[in-house]
């Protein structure tokens, strides 16, 4: 299908916004983008953000969109260790948005890409069914890149921030989850954190190159699918097992207003966009915590068992602990 005078309008308004940058031979404008030649090993990831699949246009305000369009690809490139360099965002557009939400989404973009000091080099604009940002993002890392493959049993596992958070706050715009106790104004505070929390998600892009310099280096991963399935991740492609600590998973006090102790959505949830990563030589949590500019917590150790428990205060495994393979279960209960 051919381009419409107003699309080709929409590419050269958008990229206009953008403006020109260093990183590229040539930018935006022509067939390609033109790039010099690669200082260091480059990193090349992807993802797709679709209207009404991961959300509506009625949650939040474009620029938050455009933001967390990067953020989701920043992410990536932080668990590998990396610095993100050029992007290429191809937008499918619907009809009924009209030329002013893509300008503010674009400025939700630029900014985050700015602090990012990331490049948009290229894009494309299609019409579709539904609105959807899919942005290509290339990195590089210079040390060892912190692969899913690399865990070995004895490693101690950690995690960066809070878990669950954006789960909740997912659940909190959908009607899915109220929150009830505690006076009015706290009540606020803790819907307005979690919703944000699943809106303006932060990518860990300084603790990944923070634990790059760390040797051996580290197996890691981020939290986008939910804890339990991510550590999955890594177990699967290192062959090795965990056990995780219940009561040391990481809860804001938003989450503890909310839904109390219960590690299910910290466990399951997803799109909290924080790091898991597993170190050889176990260091204390303060002290990563400073080094990685972020709250550090240890949540648990590999194992050659195969497959991941938790464990309850006691050590012992917790009743309806999920197993790995539950991770479906967990999901369909979580998201029913
Ligand atoms: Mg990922």
């Amino acid at each position: 299908m051919s381009k419409s005078p107003g699309e080709f309008h929409l590419i050269e308004r958008l990229l206009k916004r953008l403006g020109p940058g260093r990183r590229a031979i040539l930018g935006p404008g022509d067939d390609c983008a033109i790039l010099p030649p690669a200082r260091a090993r480059q990193l090349l990831t992807i993802d797709s953000m679709v209207e009404d699949v991961h959300f509506k246009l009625a949650w939040g305000t474009p620029e938050a969109l455009g933001a967390r369009a990067l953020t989701v690809n920043l992410s990536d490139i932080a668990a590998m260790g990396g610095k993100p360099t050029v992007c290429v965002v191809n937008l499918a557009v619907r009809d009924g948005l009209g030329l002013r939400f893509f300008d503010r989404m674009y400025e939700g973009l630029r900014k985050a890409a700015a602090r990012a000091e990331v490049e948009v080099v290229g894009g494309n604009i299609t019409r579709a069914g539904a609105l959807a940002i899919t942005i290509a993002l290339l990195g590089e890392v210079r040390g060892a890149a912190l692969r899913r493959d690399s865990a070995r049993p004895g490693d101690t596992i950690y995690v960066t921030g809070t878990l669950g958070d954006a789960a909740a706050g997912l659940r909190i715009l959908s009607g899915r989850l109220r929150i009830l106790s505690g006076r009015l104004r706290a009540r606020a505070a803790a819907r307005k954190f979690l919703v944000s929390r699943f809106l303006q998600p932060t990518a860990r892009l300084k603790a990944g190159l923070a634990l790059a310099r760390i040797k051996p280096a580290p197996s890691a991963v981020d939290l986008s699918d939910g804890l339990w399935q991510d550590l999955g991740h890594i177990l699967e492609r290192s062959g090795a097992g965990a056990e995780i600590d219940a009561g040391a998973l990481p809860l804001s006090a938003a989450y503890r207003a909310t839904i109390g102790d219960d590690p299910a959505l910290a466990l399951g949830g997803g799109e909290d966009y924080e790091l898991l990563f597993c170190l050889r030589h176990a260091v204390a949590a303060p002290a990563l915590t400073r080094r990685l500019g972020v709250r550090v917590s240890r949540i648990g150790r590999i194992t050659s068992s195969g497959t991941a428990v938790l464990l309850d205060e006691r050590g012992s495994v917790r009743g309806g602990a999920p197993p790995l393979h539950g991770w479906d279960q967990l999901r369909s209960r979580l998201s029913g």
